[in-house]
């Protein structure tokens, strides 16, 4: 950042919550299904429609407000929030305003700027300010057709599907800070199962409030609102380039007006949306059709002991009993499913590191590779561990694990099974590898001279004609100690 000047970032995170059937009505919430199929006339706003609250949808928003320290309030009110929209039947969306679901939290999370090669520098803990998060239903989608450029389709599949809107306050300083507090919000909805977090697919959407103002100045700047950011690093581009806009527009001597942006990730640049003279005024009154939400305190108690460990909790769990450092931490505790693998690994291996190091490079990037995650992995928990038991026991070597492992991931057999198969067995029996040691001394008398003329890399020739010899499978430690042993004494 330009020095003399200081970002003001506040995120408005909406996260779906993954509930079989809509917040006011029965409709099934799975997508792909024809337009407009999951519809009844609650959501679609037919006249006399009644909504119904879907007790479903308080257990997840509740999960969510205790998994980040909010204080979950015993009455909550459910209001509208009026404004026209094609994709917005009802010309209302039923939200919270002054009496929200819940409020007043604060997380404390690790954060750090990221080099050139985006690898965090130094992670430092950072607090964090939430202000509330409400409960709404969402929005339809208007589709506008490619092929007619006059039309636009109104799909209202996704309308009246629940989202939990967290409001933070204005505490981010840096794009990073928003980058690495929104991947926490993420991690934590997912592990408790609440919500996907899939930004691509829109079932967390993020805007991102940008404002700047000089060093020691206490009043905050005018903001912009991005919005329309569908991945975290959209979103911490998007919020660099607003702020070097913002300090750049200001020491020209211009101002600033309050207004809604968009990213477009193509350009790398952020665009005028609406200013604030379009704003809404939205009318927010209480909705009749719906009576207060009452929550009992023991209710919340009751809650807050189902949750399972959080991701922060494990992910420091994990530099403790693990000794992973910080950044290995986060990977491992990316996906809930990629933790459980991990200590699954562990179990059956009785090898913490071993099982840190095939998962941290061989497992994630084969993975990455074939464009699949660990839900869909081949290879089985139990089956990698079995794997680092086999080599720690000395039945195959570090090398030849590497084609096990490749043969398991593309076929999901066990690797006691490969292993047979493929006589991969590797040959620890030190008679067996004196006579490879010795036809390979016979053989390459020219790297034996070399090699007692004081030439290091003629020993390291010996033992690549050795290993090869022995289709990969004597043991490469034995293999250089028999090795050593015999160009000393033989002569
Ligand atoms: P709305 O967007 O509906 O007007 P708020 O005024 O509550 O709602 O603000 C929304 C978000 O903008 C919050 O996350 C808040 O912290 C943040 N925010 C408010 N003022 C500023 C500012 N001057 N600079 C940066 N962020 C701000
Ligand atoms: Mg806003
Ligand atoms: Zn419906």
């Amino acid at each position: 950042m330009k020095a003399g000047w200081e970002a003001v970032i506040g995120l408005e995170v909406h996260a779906q919550l993954n509930t079989k059937s809509k917040i006011f009505c029965s409709c099934s919430t799975e997508f792909g299904q024809e337009p407009n199929d999951n519809t009844c006339p609650v959501c679609l706003g037919l006249p006399g429609a009644l909504p119904v609250l879907n007790r479903e949808v308080i257990v997840n928003a509740g999960k969510a407000a205790l998994a980040l320290n909010l204080r979950v309030n015993t009455e909550s009110i459910f209001a509208r929030k009026n404004y026209f929209y094609p994709d917005l039947p009802k010309g209302y969306q039923i939200s919270q305003y002054d009496k929200p679901f819940s409020e007043l939290g604060v997380v404390e999370i690790l954060t750090s700027e990221r080099d050139d090669a985006g690898r965090p520098v130094e992670w430092k803990p950072k607090r964090f300010g939430i202000t509330r998060a409400h409960i709404e239903e969402d929005a339809g989608k208007s589709v506008h057709d490619i092929g007619d450029p006059d039309k636009t389709h109104v799909n209202l599949n996704r309308a009246g599907t629940p989202l939990l809107e967290i409001v933070s306050e204005p505490d981010f300083r840096n794009a990073w800070e928003a980058y690495d507090y929104v991947g926490f919000l993420r991690r934590t909805l997912q592990f408790i199962g609440v919500c996907d977090g899939n930004m691509e697919e829109g079932n967390l959407r993020c805007d991102a409030n940008v404002s700047v103002r000089p060093v020691g100045q206490e009043k905050l700047g005018t903001r912009a609102e991005i919005k329309n950011v569908n991945s975290l690093r959209f979103l911490q581009k998007a919020i660099d380039y607003e702020i070097d806009r913002q300090i750049a527009l200001l020491e020209a001597g211009g101002t600033m007006v309050q207004e809604t942006r968009l990213w477009n990730e193509k350009e790398g640049k952020t665009y005028t949306m609406r200013t604030k003279e379009d704003a809404h005024d939205y009318r927010y009154f209480p909705d009749p059709d719906l009576p207060p939400l009452e929550v009992s305190s023991e209710w919340i108690e009751a809650l807050k002991a189902e949750l399972p460990e959080l991701p922060e909790d494990r992910r420091q769990r994990f530099m403790r009993e693990y000794e992973v450092n910080a950044d290995e931490s986060f990977t491992l505790t990316g996906e809930r499913a990629l933790a459980d693998y991990f200590e699954a690994t562990i179990k059956a291996s009785s090898n913490i590191r071993a099982a840190a190091n095939w998962i941290l490079s061989e497992l994630l990037r084969e993975l990455k590779n074939s464009d699949t995650d660990i839900n869909n992995c081949k290879i089985k928990a139990e089956d990698l561990g079995a794997m680092i038991r086999l080599i720690d026991d000395k039945t195959i070597s570090g090398k030849i694990a590497k084609d096990v492992f490749a043969d398991m991931f593309a076929t999901g057999k066990a690797p006691a099974d490969i292993v047979k198969e493929k006589g991969l067995v590797q040959i620890t029996d030190t008679t067996a590898i004196e006579k490879v040691v010795d036809e390979v001394i016979a053989a390459n008398a020219k790297n034996v001279e070399e090699y007692r003329a004081g030439k290091d890399k003629a020993f390291n020739a010996l033992v690549g004609q050795i290993m090869k010899a022995s289709k990969g499978k004597a043991n490469p430690a034995q293999v250089n100690e028999l090795l050593k042993a015999r160009l000393t004494t033989t002569g």
